[in-house]
């Protein structure tokens, strides 16, 4: 009596989560399309610095207008790359498009203002990427100290050697790397000692709550307290709240990223923000 055909297969399934599967699959058919036909933007959010409330860097975030779905979210769509192998040509756009950008921006920006990428666990890996990043600074004239080009631990634990040989590499050119979600993965306190990092970026999970829980407050301090004893420079994320950026500017950190000061924007509007101090948007 049971059915001999291949729907056999899904009998276990619910149908909410074929729907699913269907629409993850129609997504990664028109992600093929993507590039070619200008569905991505990049997007740029502030960086704060806690001292002037000036924009000292920015960092590109991957926008995809999917023609039907609308705005896709790159946490939905860039495991859909990786898993594809796309990654690797979107990449290599996202690093040029930011680059060429950044130097578009010259006139209206600080001279130090930092261009902050982030990197996907493929392309990191990738000895290719070092070669990349030099000629893309030769042939953009960025200088190497204004491209941050940001990790993951969980990027980095994949291989720890190799990616302490490749960190090695790229701060050599002049590039800066920031480990980025800090205390979200694996945060050996080992990795940090061995990985030539230039800037920790906290990650929001610990900013969300800091004015109700004295636990964050606390693994905030001592994460500030850390990077600095390291020589980092610390970037918290997420911060939304007058309340959350008045407590980290307290602890010392320098620099505040998240909506408090700004959504990520485009570039037309990081232009017009220019020197000028940054208003926060909810104060
Ligand atoms: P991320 O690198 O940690 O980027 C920060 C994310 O937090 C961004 O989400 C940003 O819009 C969001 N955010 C910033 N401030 C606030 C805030 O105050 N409150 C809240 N609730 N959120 C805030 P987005 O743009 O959706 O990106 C999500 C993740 O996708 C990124 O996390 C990054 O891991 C990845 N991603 C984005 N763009 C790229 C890219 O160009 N390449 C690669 N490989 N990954 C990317
Ligand atoms: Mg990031
Ligand atoms: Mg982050
Ligand atoms: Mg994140």
């Amino acid at each position: 009596q049971a059915k001999q055909d291949g729907r056999m297969s899904f009998r276990h399934h619910s149908p909410e989560m074929n729907a699913r599967v269907r629409a993850r699959n129609l997504l990664m058919e028109s992600l093929y399309q993507a590039m070619e036909q200008n569905q991505f933007e990049l997007l740029y959010q502030p960086q704060v610095g806690v001292a002037d409330n000036c924009i000292h860097g920015v960092e590109a975030l991957l926008r995809w207008h999917h023609p039907d779905a609308g705005m896709v979210s790159p946490t939905v769509f860039i495991p859909l790359l990786e898993e594809s192998g796309l990654i690797v040509k979107v990449s290599s756009w996202i690093l040029k498009a930011a680059c060429k950008q950044r130097m578009l921006w010259n006139q209206s920006v600080s001279e130090n203002l930092t261009i902050a990428v982030n990197l996907s666990a493929k392309q990191f890996s990738d000895e290719l990427l070092i070669h990349q990043v030099e000629q893309l600074l030769d042939e953009t004239g960025l200088p190497a100290h204004c491209l941050e080009l940001e990790v993951t631990e969980s990027t980095i634990i994949q291989n720890i050697a190799t990616s302490q040989n490749v960190l090695k590499r790229l701060r050599s050119i002049g590039v800066k790397m920031a480990m980025d979600d800090f205390g979200t993965g694996y945060s050996s306190l080992a990795y940090l000692k061995q990985l030539p990092l230039d800037v920790l970026k906290i990650d929001r999970l610990f900013v969300a709550n800091l004015q109700q829980d004295e636990r964050d407050r606390a693994i905030a301090r001592a994460i500030i307290g850390l990077a600095h004893e390291l020589g980092l420079t610390v970037i918290a994320e997420g911060v939304e709240s007058k309340e959350q950026y008045e407590l980290l500017a307290n602890m010392g950190c320098e620099l505040i990223q998240g909506f408090y000061f700004s959504k990520p924007i485009s570039s037309l509007e990081i232009q017009n923000i220019g020197l000028k101090r940054i208003i926060p948007q909810h104060p």
